[in-house]
């Protein structure tokens, strides 16, 4: 198998017929042995028949059904996991990523690239919202890392064969996979592209999930939070000194005092704060550090037309 083309799904139907066409003429022009690995990630409407069809009648069409919503990561993961493709695309069902893109990426690869990621020059018919909380994200976490995570990208890439056995051998619960690429390291590169408006349908990423994606992010990839955490401790404690000397010299040496409700409620307040920041800080990694002390698997699939030994897979 040349290339692999993994497809997370949720609640596409309306994208699913348009992008496996677009997909089928590009693909069929590279002239590959290729596999297209749709992975339902627990679907409310009609996307799992719709891919149970295509698998009926191609038979390179390949699917995996999650036995319920599980998260764009963990669907691309499984899709990683069943793939034989030397190379594999990761794209997006709503033709946000355009396929056409897709020889410019495999061109690039077989330059001797192991990684080549596709960055957002411009990205349309998204919020203002949307667009400054991801670009502020992203800023954050390259600031905070060692390890350089490139900015404006999705998982929208290609990548090879070895990248994806060495996917395999991470076994964190938490995924963020653009990031364990960076890890990983090899040679890496990237092609420029507009990212278009979704073309049907909504967005299966709500702020809940994108707020968690993030806090995977930064917590799988970062301890710099923890030592703000530590590092605002000390300033908070050194600063409540000097408050110290200035109430005992006031008491005891100038006699000037008052009963201070005011700056009572001030120090109680922040110091409550600052400490509340600092324990939830803490109780994202731990929380994290828990799930994968637990060692359940990442995903339970349902059905699949994969010849898989095992349906599900124990990191
Ligand atoms: N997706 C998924 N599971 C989810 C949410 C999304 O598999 O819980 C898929 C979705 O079908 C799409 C891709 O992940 O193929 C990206 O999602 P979406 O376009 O909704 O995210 P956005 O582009 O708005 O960030
Ligand atoms: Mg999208």
């Amino acid at each position: 198998m040349d290339l692999s083309v993994i497809i997370p799904i949720y609640n596409e139907e309306v994208n699913i017929p348009t992008l496996y066409a677009r997909l089928r003429s590009v693909l069929d022009a590279m002239h590959l042995r290729c596999e297209y690995i749709f992975i339902n990630d627990g679907s409310r409407d009609r996307s799992l028949e719709l891919i149970q069809d295509l698998a009926a009648r191609e038979t390179d069409v390949r699917y995996i059904n999650f036995s319920r919503n599980f998260g764009h990561q963990i669907a691309v993961t499984a899709g990683l996991d069943l793939s034989t493709g030397e190379a594999v695309v990761i794209i997006d069902a709503d033709l946000q990523d355009p396929p056409e893109l897709i020889p410019q990426l495999y061109h690039k690869l077989q330059q001797g690239f192991e990684v080549v990621y596709a960055k957002r020059r411009s990205r349309q018919g998204e919020s203002a919202a949307k667009k400054f909380t991801a670009k502020l994200f992203y800023r954050i976490l390259a600031s905070i890392t060692h390890i350089s995570i490139p900015v404006d990208t999705g998982d929208f890439r290609i990548v090879s064969r070895k990248v994806v056995d060495a996917l395999k051998q991470m076994p964190e619960q938490n995924k963020f996979i653009r990031g364990q690429i960076s890890w990983i390291g090899y040679r890496q590169t990237y092609v420029e592209y507009d990212r278009a408006e979704r073309a049907g349908g909504e967005t299966g990423y709500t702020y809940r999930k994108m707020i968690r994606l993030a806090l995977d992010g930064i917590t799988g990839f970062s301890d710099v939070p923890l030592k703000v955490a530590t590092v605002s401790g000390f300033v908070v404690s050194g600063l409540a000194f000097l408050v110290m000397l200035y109430t005992l010299y006031a008491r005891f040496v100038a006699g000037d005092y008052q009963p201070g409700w005011a700056s009572l409620m001030v120090s109680i307040l922040f110091l409550g704060g600052v400490q509340l920041i600092a324990i939830g800080i803490i109780g994202e990694y731990l929380a994290r550090l828990s799930a994968n002390v637990r060692r359940r698997p990442l995903y339970i699939i349902s059905d699949t037309n994969i010849p898989v030994p095992e349906l599900t897979r124990v990191p």
